[in-house]
């Protein structure tokens, strides 16, 4: 491969870092005891590179994101020949431009016929700003103003904005946005390895489902505007419903009339080895939010898609809803999508996810005789694998995540990226890895758990 950032100096590269650059979902202290950042300089396929020369493993696609791999010169040729045709126009004001229809057009084609229109953002955390929005003043349009509560999961992870930080579940974020915004509420997440105790998955996931009922009836029903769920929810840990959940959160909805947003930031564009997460869980989402995996993360872009009974009203009474960002259905990222849409479909990428779901779970399970592995679970190529001190009782080491930023660093140093969401290591690899590197993925895990459980090994039960 060509690289084309050549004599780097990457000891000025940390200086400058150090120096200038204010991380996001960075602790700052031990940035700096651990003597700067670890520059990424390049990468191909599912391997990156860092500026010590260090070829990794990325078992994560980034943040969850390149899924159709690094390194595909097709997306950058149609960056290049958008910039040089438009750079840039906007989408206010009844203007469009060629990619941002084609994509609209494109995005719509993959989803169940009731979604026709979408709306574009630039991030994750921007399209659920945008649906808490506009959820709210749907809702007034409707004649019901009173429909403004929105409820989610505990850990759930719908972005940083301050809304999309309310919208979730982290405590952290919460405590550190100040006041919490009105409206915002949040059930138990449908986590059995947690919470199941003796129950049975199936008979746990009714359970979980029948704690957004409770809620509801708290509210009052014709408070409650929407529920907001991940298919699967990733930075909680890849945290995988049972198969009743779902269906019966569905159910509940329905009875009392309120929406349901999927957030499909991490699973839409065949990260569970379906288009959307919605179709591996079986429910029908009103509402559904995505980002990451529609550029595979080569440029910044999210849409929204809204179901045509929500649309109609706004077609039917005008009116505008008062929201828009800039770069909403930029031509340069619309086209880069569109083009990472056809490489998905042309190279059957979701199939091969589905194809490559058995090995991928195969390699976790087998990681389970492990002393320090409690579990192991997976879809498609999303998985995650529990650390724990006892394996029959199920029991963490502690809450503070401690053990699994050890697990995460020896990850790191093996070769492999692997993310650590408290004590639950995480991967979703992107979609062209192949059963080798899927076992390779397997090997440099098992070294990273052996010298994880030498650290903590007085811990353990
Ligand atoms: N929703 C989900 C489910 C996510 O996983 C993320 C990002 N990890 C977001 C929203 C926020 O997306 P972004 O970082 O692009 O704002």
């Amino acid at each position: 491969m060509t690289v084309h950032q050549k004599n780097l100096n990457i000891e000025e590269i940390v200086k400058a870092d150090i120096a200038h650059h204010f991380h996001p979902f960075t602790d700052h202290k031990s940035f700096h005891a651990a003597g700067g950042p670890r520059v990424i300089t390049h990468g191909d396929g599912v391997y990156i590179w860092d500026g010590k020369g260090n070829k990794i493993l990325d078992g994560m696609s980034g943040l969850w994101c390149v899924n159709i791999g690094y390194g595909r010169k097709e997306l950058a040729e149609v960056a290049y020949r958008q910039m040089l045709d438009l750079p840039y126009y906007n989408t206010f004001f009844k203007t469009t431009t060629v990619p941002a229809t084609e994509l609209a057009s494109k995005i719509s084609s993959l989803l169940p016929r009731r979604f026709q229109h979408i709306f574009f953002t630039n991030s994750g955390s921007e399209g659920n700003d945008t649906i808490v929005r506009w959820v709210r003043h749907y809702w007034k349009v409707m004649g019901k103003p009173y429909r403004q509560h929105i409820i989610g999961r505990r850990r759930g992870y719908h972005g940083s904005t301050w809304v999309a930080a309310n919208l979730g579940g982290m405590v952290g974020m919460h405590e550190q946005g100040g006041t919490q915004l009105p409206g915002f509420h949040h059930i138990q997440q449908p986590y059995w390895y947690d919470f199941g105790g003796d129950k049975t998955p199936e008979e746990f996931g009714l359970e979980a489902a029948a704690e957004l009922e409770k809620k509801i009836l708290e509210l009052g029903p014709d408070n409650v505007a929407a529920f907001i769920g991940e298919p699967i929810q990733g930075a909680a840990g890849v945290l995988i419903p049972p198969s009743t959940y779902w269906p019966e959160v569905q159910k509940i909805c329905r009875k009392y009339g309120i929406l349901i947003i999927s957030d499909e930031v991490i699973c839409g564009f065949g990260r569970t080895g379906k288009w959307f997460g919605f179709e591996q869980f079986g429910y029908q989402p009103d509402i559904i939010n995505m980002a990451k995996g529609l550029s595979s993360g080569y440029l910044p872009i999210g849409a929204i898609a809204f179901s045509e009974e929500l649309i109609k009203p706004f077609f039917d009474k005008g009116g505008e809803f008062y929201h828009g960002m800039t770069y909403d259905g930029h031509p340069v990222a619309s086209a880069v999508a569109l083009k990472n849409i056809e490489i998905i479909q042309n190279e059957k990428l979701v199939e091969r996810v589905a194809e490559l779901a058995p090995h991928f779970n195969a390699m976790l399970k087998k990681l389970e005789d492990h002393p320090i592995v409690g579990e192991t679970r997976s879809v498609g190529l999303i998985g995650a694998l529990e650390l724990t001190r006892n394996k029959a009782k199920r029991e963490r080491f502690n809450e503070s995540g401690r053990v699994g930023t050890i697990c995460r660093d020896h990850c790191f140093n093996a070769g492999l990226i692997m993310r650590a969401c408290w004590d639950t290591m995480v991967l979703a690899p992107p979609f062209c890895i192949t059963e080798k590197e899927i076992d390779e993925i397997g090997k440099l895990a098992r070294q990273a758990l052996d010298k994880t459980y030498a650290d903590v090994k007085a811990e353990v039960a």
